[in-house]
């Protein structure tokens, strides 16, 4: 159910890796694009027409781009997202320093300018060193039985993570919060309750037997030491050992990634009376009243079997290891707003050994992307009054328009589908909220406080400001307009159970989107990307949400047992696919992305076929229009992995690596027509294997 089409950045609290580059479009040729791309169009050049289409589309499409491309040394992958995210980045930061030079106070332009300024102000941060922590600390120190631990976990819980929108399943916190619409009844919103308390990405970073994850396990445990070292916390060895074990337990009652995704497991309703029976362990009013929950009669628990052994952690393991996992994980969470050597050691360990990216990127890369995660629509608000003009937004919103056409098309002719389910599918499409560009009401953040000079302070306050403006959703109308991305984001986004559709204006871009090029690149590249999210409101998590957003299977039985089976044909093929020798694609963790890239591309592909009303097809390059179509959606899909980043991806991502994306072209019976591919080839699939969902 992962549902963003664009890998999603690994997003840490606070020290963001999120999507930054090192260099600007403007300046990436002589580095990245030895082969020259054509400044509109198709990179051409770097095709490689010695890999045969039909053996390896990926590499066809974009092999001299591969050989001839290195990745920037702060970053863990590069592409076509990187290059859009690299220019996006250049013109925020601009825009942030303009407001900051002429801002009145009390403006957004003002909190902005006073918040970036505040990060980059490295001198005054050494110079605070430990004081911003130190009431902190003293708070952790002062816990003296289990009823205070309740107390002090409880203060820690945040809206960091999202179960079906942008689908982080991650919080080092012990617990996760997501507010959303009731999945049982989406006329409200409901607190869902996720599992956390994991330093390293995944359950499976801490249990897998291979020797490649025993060396990160070992590294870890010498980078919490390190942490405590850095904060002149005695004992740190030991203290690490005990920490890192606490951690391993709770990895071990983790629910997988892929279970995780389940949805139908996770809307379980449990009252608030319920916890201390259904999980003992913790004091629950404790933990819930020290997070402004303790008037919530209600709570969705997303993963029980977890949720219950964690509680009953919270009761064995000795009160002093769990202070000492409460100062490390505090630290570890400040560590982008603390001197530099909580920095170096916080990358060293989480970008550098995590992702393999050797080197940091620089100070402004990162107070941009904190600036953005505390203050994201007002910046988004600058970014599209300067960056999306209305001709653009009206482009988008046509091809969009075309792209709900052509489904609708496609829904009509499904002969498999049972009259009752088309209609239902009909009428899905035609409430689905779609979003382009940015929102239709911006953010108040007139009640976020933002003090020059207080960088410490201005993340712990952006960060609750966050948490109390979901918990104040709680009782309130359901808002379809709200947006989960920002639009200065190179992503895009279903909301299912909203039936709602976001496309960022930052993915609404060259080379995606480009008004100085033949429509038909653009179907092959941003037209997937919207027909991709489209698909989502009808694939098999789409399937199980009405058009009113509620759980409830609309499909019959029979209908839903032809989708599964084609579902089954594409976890086999992807599962073939083997990035590492030790580490496959899993096919059913992926699943939903697949499909929804198999129907992006098909829809997409009428989509433009519509367009042409009959008219001439255009071709480029000796290239027909088809073949143009299908270079763009693998041009698109260009991305070049540091090993352990793509290591990481496969274990956590609910999207298959971008190379295996790019080759879903093998489903499509145009591509075989367009590119002469044969049998014995690679990538040729006989035609009752290929996969046609819609
Ligand atoms: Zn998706």
């Amino acid at each position: 159910m992962s549902r963003t089409a664009r890998p999603a950045a690994l997003r840490r609290r606070r020290q963001s890796c999120a999507a930054a580059v090192a260099i600007a479009i403007a300046a990436f040729a002589p580095l990245c694009l030895a082969a020259g791309a054509n400044e509109h169009g198709l990179d051409f050049a770097g095709t490689d027409p010695s890999v045969a289409p039909g053996d390896d589309f990926f590499r066809h499409a974009n092999g001299r781009w591969l050989a001839s491309t290195e990745i920037p040394p702060d970053r863990s992958y590069w592409g076509v997202s990187g290059e859009m995210a690299e220019l996006t980045l250049q013109r925020t930061v601009e825009l942030i320093r303009a407001a900051d030079a002429s801002a009145a106070a009390g403006t957004e332009a003002r909190k902005i300018g006073d918040y970036y300024a505040s990060y980059m102000d490295d001198k005054r941060i050494e110079q605070l060193g430990l004081k911003p922590l130190a009431p902190l600390l003293k708070d952790i120190d002062a816990i003296g039985d289990r009823a205070a631990l309740a107390r002090a976990l409880g203060a820690t819980l945040r809206a960091d993570v999202d179960v079906l929108n942008n689908t982080e399943l991650h919080t080092e916190n012990l617990f996760g919060l997501w507010v959303a619409q009731d999945l049982s009844d989406p006329k409200r919103y409901s607190p869902f309750l996720l599992q956390g308390g994991l330093g390293m990405p995944d359950r499976d970073y801490y249990l897998n037997p291979s020797q490649k994850m025993a060396d990160i396990r070992s590294r870890y445990q010498a980078h919490i030491a390190a942490v405590l070292a850095l904060a002149h916390i005695t004992g740190a060895e030991e203290k690490a050992a005990r920490i890192f074990e606490l951690e391993r337990r709770i990895a071990e009652v983790h629910t997988s990634r892929a279970e995780s995704e389940e949805v139908l497991k996770g809307n379980n309703h449990w009252s608030a009376t319920e916890f201390p029976q259904r999980a003992p362990g913790l004091d629950w009013p404790a933990f819930f009243g020290a997070a402004g929950l303790g008037k919530q009669p209600e709570f969705v628990v997303w993963q029980p079997g977890a949720v219950s052994a964690i509680s009953a952690l919270t009761a064995s393991v000795p009160l002093e290891t769990w202070k000492d996992y409460l100062r490390f994980h505090l630290i570890e969470s400040e560590s982008g707003y603390l001197p530099k050597a909580f920095i170096a050691e916080h990358f060293a360990f989480h970008q550098r050994v995590i992702s393999g990216t050797p080197q940091q990127q620089p100070r402004w890369k990162r107070a941009v992307a904190e600036t953005n995660a505390a203050l994201g629509e007002a910046v988004g608000k600058l970014y599209v009054a300067r960056y999306f003009p209305p001709e653009e937004k009206a482009r988008a919103e046509e091809m969009v328009r075309n792209l709900v056409a052509a489904f609708a098309v496609r829904i009509d002719r499904l002969d498999w589908m049972a009259p009752a389910t088309r209609a239902k599918a009909k009428e899905k499409l035609a409430t689905l909220k779609v979003g382009v560009g940015y929102p239709d009401h911006w953010r108040d953040y007139s009640g976020l406080e933002v003090v020059r000079g207080d960088a410490f302070g201005n993340g712990r306050r952006a960060e609750l400001f966050e948490y109390h403006r979901n918990l104040e959703k709680l009782g309130q109308p359901v808002d379809r307009g709200e947006w989960v991305m920002n639009p200065q984001l190179v992503n895009a986004v279903n909301l299912p159970a909203m039936n709602a559709l976001n496309f960022p204006a930052a993915i609404l871009q060259p080379p995606n989107f480009d008004p100085k090029r033949d429509p038909v690149m653009d179907y092959g590249a941003i037209g997937s990307v919207i027909g991709h999210e489209i698909s989502h409101s009808f694939d098999d998590q789409g399937a199980l949400f009405d058009a009113s957003g509620r759980l409830q299977n609309w499909w019959t039985k029979e209908d839903f047992a032809h989708f599964e089976a084609a579902g089954k044909r594409l976890i086999e093929q992807f599962n073939a696919y083997h990035p590492f020798p030790d580490i496959s694609v899993n096919g059913r963790q992926t699943l939903s992305e697949n499909i929804a890239d198999v129907a992006g591309l098909a829809v997409s592909l009428d989509a433009w076929r519509l367009t042409l009303h009959g008219g001439p097809v255009p071709s480029a390059g000796g290239f027909s229009g088809e073949q143009l179509f299908f270079l763009s959606f693998a041009q698109s899909w260009r991305e070049k992995f540091r090993e352990p980043e793509l290591r990481r991806r496969v274990v956590v991502d609910g999207h298959a690596p971008a190379e295996f994306r790019a080759d879903t072209v093998r489903n499509l019976d145009a591509w075989y027509d367009a590119f002469k591919v044969l049998p014995g080839q690679r990538l040729y699939l006989a035609p009752p294997d290929r996969v046609q969902v819609w």
